[in-house]
């Protein structure tokens, strides 16, 4: 619609074309206010019953909530109007009817349950919280984008259909590819690093990934978007400098760009990009800083994983995002390098927010002996991931990398107790559909 004023632009002395959904009829009696929401905001279209044409009138007193609408006529100051202004429609069409009963209202005055939602998401997003969520992923990831432009990085896109997983059989969905088993991939680990040794030197990635993860969480997704990186020539800790400006990024274009989204999310006042060094803390200090705080039933020893209790007390006790360093390296990956001077220790990090755990990363292992050593011991076939270990034997410069969960990332931000709300059409256990 060429002619189109948006709500938000419709400015007195202007003969305008606003066009959207019936929100809401006040009917006063000898006049009423039609009120059109479209995604910019609302406006007000008046209706005078004994002033103006019956017809015009009665399609204004009619329209169902909902329904799409295109109002034609003079936009006029009207200070008790909700947005100054208001229109005095000379032509209402309804272009698309709503039915009476809708399976949610999209006012949100009556609340619903979130399976509803996500089953109506159309219907849900009409809300202005869920939308002002989707309008923040989008300047989150066009901030990201940026800031790894800003560092050199070029995008990337790998497959997402493979023969391999990175970490084995038990977390990959299996498909038929032409006869032949196949998998969703739940990493872009491998094809990143071969792209390191490539002339690309520096990438990133922002994409799907997918884990066959049985447990349904409000931080777990089967299907969720990874915001990967990878550097030739960088070792852990410079990889986590970027981790870190990446993520301050995010937060800063938020924070100058999304003031009206935060403001419908209740947030404007307490919203607050980190503006300090997050705090590197080894694992050593972690798991002591833990058992210090009391709140385990049994103290952990070096070697425990951190349950989730334990990242929740940890979090409380720093109160910001913090790394997690120098883990020991049998719990993590083997494709992560150890230390040159301690074999016991990995140059693996977690990069943690107060709630959860956010990024994943570490500096690789680069020598072609070694990396083959690793996947005999993690127990898998080195000749199965012939076309990612040959490309060692070639000329891999040694470099790092992480990968960032983008709605933990959106969900931490926002403080949403659930991370399908940082989701459009969530995968889990139970949904595969829409
Ligand atoms: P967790 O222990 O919290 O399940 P992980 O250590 O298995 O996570 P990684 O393989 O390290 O996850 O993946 C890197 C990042 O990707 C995680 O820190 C997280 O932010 C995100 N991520 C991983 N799995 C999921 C998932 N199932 N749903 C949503 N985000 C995920
Ligand atoms: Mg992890």
């Amino acid at each position: 619609m060429q002619d189109r004023t948006y709500t938000a632009d419709a400015e007195p002395g202007q003969h305008a074309t606003v066009a959207g959904w019936v929100h809401e009829l006040r009917d006063l009696g000898g006049i009423a206010f039609l009120i059109v929401r479209d995604t910019t905001g609302k406006i007000q279209v008046k209706l005078e019953k004994d002033e103006m044409d019956d017809e015009l009138v009665e399609t204004g007193l009619d329209a169902a909530r909902e329904s799409v609408v295109t109002v034609v006529g003079d936009v006029e100051e009207e200070p008790r109007a909700p947005t100054g202004v208001e229109v005095v429609p000379e032509s209402i069409e309804v272009v698309a009817e709503a039915e009476t009963q809708l399976p949610l209202d999209p006012s949100g005055k009556v609340g619903a349950e979130l399976s509803t939602r996500l089953d109506n998401r159309t219907l849900d997003l009409r809300r202005g919280e869920g939308q002002a969520i989707f309008e923040i992923r989008s300047e989150v990831l066009r901030a990201v984008r940026e800031e790894f432009r800003a560092f050199h990085a070029t995008e990337i896109n790998t497959p997402k259909i493979v023969a391999t997983g990175t970490e084995g059989g038990t977390e990959l969905f299996p498909i038929t590819y032409f006869g032949e088993e196949a998998f969703m991939n739940q990493s872009p680990q491998l094809f990143k690093q071969l792209m390191v040794g490539s002339n690309l030197e520096r990438v990133f990635e922002i994409g799907p990934i997918f884990r066959a993860e049985e447990h349904n969480t409000p931080r777990h997704l089967n299907e969720a978007t990874s915001i990967d990186f990878e550097s030739a020539f960088f070792d852990h800790t410079e990889a986590m400098d970027v981790c870190e400006a990446i993520v301050k990024a995010a937060y800063e274009a938020v924070e100058q760009n999304c003031a009206d989204q935060l403001e419908t999310l209740g947030l404007a006042e307490e919203f607050e990009a980190p503006s300090g060094e997050f705090p590197r803390l080894s694992y050593e200090e972690a798991i002591e800083r833990i058992n210090a705080t009391g709140e385990l039933d049994e103290q952990l020893v070096w070697g425990d994983d951190l349950p989730t209790e334990g990242e929740h007390a940890l979090g409380q006790d720093v109160g910001e995002h913090y790394f997690i360093t120098d883990w020991p390296s049998e719990i993590k990956p083997f494709y992560i390098k150890d230390h040159d001077d301690d074999e016991t220790l990995s140059t693996g990090f977690d990069m943690m927010h107060p709630r959860m755990e956010l990024v994943s990363g570490g500096q690789r292992e680069h020598r072609y002996d070694r990396l083959i050593e690793g996947f005999e011991q993690q127990g898998l076939d080195p000749e199965a991931f012939d076309y990612y270990t040959k490309m060692f034997k070639y000329g891999m410069p040694p470099h790092a990398g992480w990968g960032l969960g983008g709605e933990r990332l959106i969900m931490t931000m926002l403080g949403l107790d659930n991370i399908r709300e940082a989701v459009l059409f969530p995968r889990d256990r139970q949904r595969l559909s829409p």
